[in-house]
């Protein structure tokens, strides 16, 4: 299923006007719904929009890459349109392609990337140009920018950064340990560990989950040991209720604290009525940017150091079927949790070794996998295009360091704290600014939004005169 968008190039774009050009750096989900509502929400001819991503593949990227069909969305179907206002668009789309979806279930991840590639394929005309290339260099020159991979340069007006997720910060401790895999989406280094392998898992988020399922789903003789400072798993969906429960947040300032001791508060009153607390939480959801926004950087910070980890796993929640999975692990002894996270390592033998202060005995392990989730400070970032667009004073992280600056509508803040004309930034990048920045609900309305900008910004005269 899913015809394939892979193609080296579509048509090429030479000739037309630099002022008509958009690069879209980053094919994975981000990249696409924003190519997407560029293309679909215009049919103006002279536009142009070359999406550059580094695998040549789009739709994938790390979420939806996946090779294992057990990852499944952790979102229902219903809620993950490419479209917000045609919400039946994933649906129909499975429909089409032979198969029978529940509006409530919650479908393999490497079915949404066949989804996306379709719907993109659906739009694209000679207007899409596919770049398979890294982008590690975005330069500014009169009327844009010039787009750099190894091996080629291109101009852009306009320039919308979907780089996405970046690999788990590298855990130094564990740096030269035998069996250390520090990128948890090499699924073929998993497969690969022996069939009685003992492995440490150090995360307990839904890539952790991912990772427990692909290394212990076929191999009965394996075990795993997941660790983290605070042991929580993320919490499990449940059948969905139809009572949806509506929280009217206060006016005035609100503080970290407060909000989470309203957001107990709603709790409470919605189990006084019989209605799950998951409703209370996905009921904030539309309303968690302009909450966060509320809140003044102290604030923030103050979420993030003594609520943000309890709100998480509740949010980001596991679909039925992997969270029976992972019950199923831990009853048969094949799954252990820890709390306390990871005391000490060493190496024994060829293997490693690690002190786990919540468990009695030390454990020794063929292999100890990252799965700590994506690092969002952009400093500490190994990837040459983030480090050559802050040495450019281009991007910088933002205050909490959880992404790049920018503003609530998408354009990106440079150096001296202005909007970078013409450049913006779609997804997981705008944590910072918006919180709830990650997930497929916020990242089309973000395209949408930015789409516009950015068609708005093509037929701007001071920019036609620019050119
Ligand atoms: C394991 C996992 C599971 C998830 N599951 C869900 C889910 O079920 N539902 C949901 O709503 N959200 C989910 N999410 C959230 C996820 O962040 C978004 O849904 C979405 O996939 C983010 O897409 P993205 O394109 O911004 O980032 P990514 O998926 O990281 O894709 C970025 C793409 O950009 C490319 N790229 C990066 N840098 C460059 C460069 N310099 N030049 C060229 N190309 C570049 C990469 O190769 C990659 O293809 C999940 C996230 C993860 C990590």
């Amino acid at each position: 299923m899913g015809g394939v968008v892979e193609v080296e190039q579509s048509v090429t774009a030479a000739g037309v006007p630099d002022r008509h050009r958009v690069a879209v750096v980053g094919g994975g989900a981000s990249g696409v719904l924003t190519a997407l509502q560029l293309l679909s929400s215009t049919g103006d001819s002279s536009l142009a929009v070359t999406v550059h991503e580094a695998t040549g593949v789009l739709g994938r990227g790390i979420a939806y890459g996946t090779s294992d069909p057990r990852h499944l969305l952790n979102v229902r179907a219903r809620h993950m349109s490419a479209y917000a206002d045609v919400p039946s668009d994933l649906l129909d789309w499975a429909v089409r392609a032979g198969r029978d979806p529940d509006p409530l279930g919650f479908l393999p991840r490497m079915e949404f990337a066949a989804y996306l590639q379709d719907t993109l394929a659906g739009v694209a005309d000679h207007r899409l140009t596919i770049s398979a290339g890294r982008v590690d260099d975005i330069v500014p020159v009169p009327g844009g920018f010039e787009v750099r991979t190894r091996d080629r340069s291109t101009s852009a007006a306009t320039v919308v950064l979907a780089h996405g997720n970046q690999r788990p910060q590298p855990l130094t401790e564990l740096a030269g340990l035998p069996g250390h895999l520090a990128d948890p989406w090499d699924l073929a280094a998993i497969r690969a560990l022996p069939g009685d392998a003992t492995v440490v898992i150090v995360g307990t988020g839904l890539t952790a989950i991912d990772t427990a399922i692909t290394l212990l789903e076929d191999e009965p003789r394996r075990r795993a040991v997941m660790v983290s400072r605070h042991g929580l798993l993320p919490h499990a969906h449940i059948e969905q209720q139809s009572t949806a429960w509506v929280s009217h947040v206060p006016e005035g300032p609100l503080t970290a604290d407060g909000i989470a001791a309203f957001v107990r508060g709603q709790v409470e009153a919605a189990r006084s009525q019989g209605v799950d607390w998951r409703n209370v939480v996905d009921g904030l959801r539309p309303q968690t940017q302009s909450i966060w926004r509320r809140l003044d950087l102290e604030q923030r910070r103050r979420f993030l150091a003594a609520h943000a980890r309890d709100w998480e796993v509740r949010r980001h929640r596991m679909a039925p079927e992997v969270a029976d999975r992972i019950r199923g692990y831990l009853r048969d002894g094949r799954l252990t949790l820890a709390a306390g996270g990871v005391g000490g390592v060493d190496e024994v033998g060829g293997l490693a070794e690690l002190v786990l202060p919540d468990l009695r005995d030390r454990v020794l392990a063929d292999a100890v996998v990252n799965c700590t989730g994506p690092l969002t400070d952009i400093s500490r970032s190994g990837e040459p295009l983030l480090q050559a667009l802050q040495a450019r004073g281009l991007i910088v992280p933002d205050p909490l360091r959880l992404g790049l600056d920018s503003t609530p509508a998408g354009e990106v803040l440079g150096a001296d704290g202005t909007v970078v004309p013409g450049l913006y930034a779609v997804g997981p990048p705008r944590k910072g600014t918006l919180w709830e920045s990650t997930a497929i609900p916020e990242i089309r309305t973000q395209a949408a939004e930015v789409a516009r900008a950015v068609l708005a910004r093509k037929l701007a005269p001071e920019l036609a005169a620019n050119v």
